[in-house]
Parts: C-alpha cells; sequence; structure tokens
C-alpha cells in the first residue's frame, strides 16, 4: 500500500483460497480483485484532480473529510473509507488461525466481556443487528476500554475517536455466494479465521501510541 496518492491495492497476505472452506475462493478473489479494486481506482480518479489531497495518508484523508467541501466530503468519505475497511478486513484473516487471542489482547477482553465466548457472542449479535450494509468492528473507546461497534456503509471509528482492532464486512457481497442470505452461517464461519496475532499487534501499537 502506497503511504499517499495513488493508492495500489496490496496483495493479500495469502493465497485466494486460503481461507476455503469458511470462506470460499471466488467470494475472496471477488472482494480484493473487483470490490476493493473499485474503491482504489475511485479513490485515485477523486484525488487526481485534488492535489491538495495527495500527500495524505488514508488514515489523514478520513480524518480530514469535515474539513473538505461539500462536493468531494462524501465521495471521499466513501471510497477512502472502502479502501480502508477492507485492507483490515482482509489483513485480519488467517486460516488456520490461532483458536484464542494471546496476551495481552485476551485479558485486555476478558476485562470487559469475561470471557472469549461471550465477547463473541456480543460480536455476533451486532455484525447481525447491521441493518442492510456495513460492518461490526471491536475497537478501543475513547476511555481505553474495549467497546463492541457497528458502522454503516463505508464508515469508519477513526472519525468517531475510535480505535480499530478488528472489523467483519457483513455486506452482502462478503458472504453471498457461499452462505447465500445467511449472515449468521458466514459470521460462524468468520470467527474461525480471524488472526488473533494481527489483531494483538493492533492492540500492541495501541498501547505504544498511546499509554506511556
Ligand atoms: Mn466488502
Amino acid at each position: 500500500m502506497n503511504e499517499h496518492y495513488p493508492f495500489i491495492n496490496p496483495p493479500l497476505p495469502y493465497e485466494y483460497d486460503a481461507i476455503e472452506p469458511y470462506i470460499d475462493t471466488q467470494t475472496m478473489r471477488l472482494h480484493h480483485n473487483r470490490h476493493l479494486q473499485t474503491y482504489i481506482d475511485r479513490l485515485n480518479s477523486i484525488l487526481k484532480d485534488h492535489p491538495e489531497y495527495q500527500t495524505l495518508s488514508l488514515e489523514q484523508l478520513l480524518m480530514s473529510t469535515d474539513s473538505m467541501p461539500a462536493e468531494t466530503r462524501t465521495d471521499i468519505k466513501n471510497n477512502a473509507g472502502g479502501v480502508y475497511n477492507h485492507i483490515f478486513y482482509f489483513m485480519n484473516l488467517q486460516n488456520p488461525a490461532p483458536k484464542t487471542p494471546p496476551a495481552p489482547l485476551l485479558p485486555f477482553l476478558e476485562s470487559k466481556y469475561k470471557s472469549l465466548d461471550v465477547f463473541e457472542e456480543i460480536l455476533t449479535k451486532a455484525a447481525l443487528s447491521v441493518f442492510g450494509s456495513g460492518y461490526a468492528w471491536l475497537v478501543i473507546n475513547a476511555f481505553g476500554n474495549p467497546d463492541i461497534i457497528t458502522t454503516a456503509n463505508q464508515d469508519t471509528p477513526l472519525t468517531m475517536n475510535m480505535y480499530p482492532l478488528l472489523n467483519v464486512d457483513v455486506w452482502e457481497h462478503a458472504y453471498y455466494l457461499k452462505h447465500y442470505n445467511k449472515r449468521a452461517d458466514y459470521v460462524q464461519d468468520w470467527l474461525q479465521v480471524i488472526n488473533w496475532n494481527r489483531v494483538n499487534q493492533n492492540y500492541l501499537n495501541y498501547t505504544k501510541r498511546y499509554l506511556f
């Protein structure tokens, strides 16, 4: 991933068939090669006419949409969000995946949710509660505590003063080919392929950046 414009579609850190049988090869291919690629192409095409934004990183673009003129704000928010959310989703998948998060992430989650089972139950409910298209997230909220939230469309937690650790894409294109309309089955399968070491690394990055 380039730090700024022109953005490129980073190759997946695994093969398209690596997440079988939980997420099928064709879904992974279309999701990465078509859906994410389209967000990247659209974002680059918008930024082409805005040299003033071309040195901004993806995160900086998302954080500064409120200062942009109305006619570009929505386009950049949706497309930069689409790029950010998808890269984040793909990076946090792995197969086979660790059964449980390592420390210090596990005790951090248990401090609020008591057990991994309870955490997964609440995250699943959140993912099923998204009406239409969006994501469920594990984030660190402004008080430094773990939290589970949902976002609509391609909104991100970055603009809500929250630090993302993990997300699940519940747009239908993320599961329809294999799971049809059964989002609950997809979420159940997705829970089996979470790259907990990577999520733990996200947590460590947070502690390095914000805790002294
Ligand atoms: Mn998607």
